[in-house]
């Protein structure tokens, strides 16, 4: 059965669809199946895995408004090795038509249990929001991967995401867990990202994942190849970073 993770945080621009996309390729590239779901309107995470959104026939949308199943919609990203489950605008238009809908946070489990045994992983780059559309990605997950920058009120915005996982578990899905905080764009020459490094640490323990993703410019510029770094640029640090943390996820998987 596939193990499903969620990229959240509610803060945007700290690195949700670069994380996704890069773990998602690098997971493929160690031999893992994986299935990569967009639930960000933005479509940023189909168009970095080198699907184009706006020639999507049918996107995670219709999934989640039960007229297509996931075997009808995925699409097969070969130049990445995995596949995608896409996103558009039609997708904002979901959290406003689920709104009375019966089991409306429930749509995307239930959709993905006929294809849970093709996968080893599912991975779902979730919106800036604390939304529907998060909310489906929560109750279908194992767990939550938190990319994080190190930086001054990066605790803070940690608060938010941590009572909404609470409440997610206390009603919705029991199961659901923080797998960890992956620091990313992390520069060592910054002090100041040194020391938050340190109190992230002492605060979460073993939630801190060891892998760290430096500040990498080729990880910048492989979405406008619509390609994930780790397969624009095998050989650039930040892809080299992505590929040890996918092994990382693979070893804790044992464990889990
Ligand atoms: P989110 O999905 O959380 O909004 P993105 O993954 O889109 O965040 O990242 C925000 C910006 O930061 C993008 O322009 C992305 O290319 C850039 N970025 C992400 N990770 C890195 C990194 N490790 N090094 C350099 N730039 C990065
Ligand atoms: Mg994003």
């Amino acid at each position: 059965m596939a193990r499903t993770f969620c990229i959240a945080n509610q803060k945007g621009g700290v690195g949700k669809t670069t994380t996704t996309v890069n773990l998602a390729a690098a997971l493929a590239k160690v031999g893992q199946r994986v299935l990569m779901i967009d639930l960000d309107p933005q479509g940023n995470a189909t168009m970095g895995s080198g699907v184009d959104k706006r020639e999507l026939r049918q996107s995670v949308y219709d999934v989640l408004l039960e007229s297509a199943s996931v075997a009808q919609v995925r699409v097969v990203s070969a130049t990445c090795g995995y596949h995608v489950l896409g996103a558009n605008r039609d997708l904002s238009g979901a959290e406003v038509e689920l709104v009375d809908q019966p089991r409306r946070e429930q749509r995307l489990k239930e959709a993905l249990a006929p294809v849970q045994d093709e996968y080893d992983f599912v991975l779902i780059d979730c919106p800036p929001s604390l939304s529907l559309l998060t909310l489906n990605g929560l109750c279908c997950a194992h767990g939550v991967i938190v990319p994080m920058q190190c930086e001054y009120f990066a605790l803070e915005g940690l608060t938010d995401l941590v009572n909404t996982i609470r409440q997610v578990r206390a009603n919705l899905n029991a199961d659901l867990q923080v797998i960890g905080l992956l620091r990313i764009m992390f520069d060592p020459r910054i002090t100041l990202q040194q020391q938050v490094s340190e109190q992230l640490k002492g605060h979460f323990g073993d939630k801190v994942f060891d892998t760290v993703i430096p500040r990498n410019v080729r990880l910048a510029e492989a979405p406008s190849y619509g390609l994930p770094g780790v397969v624009f640029d095998p050989a650039a640090k930040g892809s080299q970073a992505f590929v040890a943390f996918a092994r990382e996820m693979v070893g804790r998987m044992g464990s889990m």
